[in-house]
């Protein structure tokens, strides 16, 4: 496992103080792999302990688990992250990247290319646009902009809030955000166990 930092693409540094990023100081690290499998995610579980970790789920034919991470300094976990890849009618090849976490993090925010660390003041005026099934609760999620950052990412980011935490999904490109109008199913992975063994992993990373 790699330690970066959550909020940027440094890896950080440890020292008797803790681990350092050069440009955001002392932060938990992200753990995550160099290359996606099922072994690896078995460490990630194991590391997250309570922290769920969610999925798309049942992760749908041909769909492929690319990535994942968790942020854990010597406390608690705060964040979880995991990126799918597969095909959608539409939009051809489709990145979706789901990220569960404490506020203040700023792991979504890295991974969105959006600048506040916590999504709440953009989205307290708007409407929720899109909605997840989690564990088969209904969950609404509201547009973030990504307008004034970087524009030559194309990508779509929404959020709301699961189980007392910032629920980020980052969609690429930006009108696979459709894939949200209905019950996209979601679900916390972090007891299924053996039912993992079936899902592919490995592929291209997502580049951010
Ligand atoms: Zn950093």
């Amino acid at each position: 496992m790699i330690a970066g930092c959550p909020r940027c693409a440094n890896r950080l540094d440890e020292s008797a103080d803790g681990w350092r990023c050069e440009h955001h100081g002392y932060v938990p690290p992200l753990w995550s792999p160099d290359a996606a499998s099922y072994d690896g995610f078995g460490d990630h579980l194991r590391r997250a302990e309570d922290f769920p970790t969610y999925l798309p789920w049942p992760l749908a034919g041909g769909w492929r688990v690319t990535d994942f991470g968790v942020v854990r300094g010597n406390a608690r976990a705060r964040a979880t992250m995991v990126s799918v890849a597969g095909s959608t009618e539409p939009d051809g090849p489709v990145e979706v990247l789901v990220v569960s976490e404490e506020p203040g993090t700023g792991l979504g925010a890295r991974c969105a290319g959006t600048v506040h660390s916590d999504p709440g003041a953009e989205i307290i005026a708007s409407r929720p646009t899109a909605r997840v099934r989690l564990d088969s609760q209904p969950v609404p999620l509201w547009p973030v902009s990504t307008a004034e950052h970087d524009l030559s990412l194309d990508r779509s980011v929404v959020a709301g809030e699961a189980g007392g935490r910032w629920l980020w999904l980052v969609l690429r490109p930006a009108s696979a955000v459709f894939l949200l109008t209905g019950d996209w199913p979601l679900a916390d992975v972090s007891g299924m166990g053996a039912h993992l063994l079936d899902v592919p992993f490995g592929g291209p990373p997502p580049g951010w």
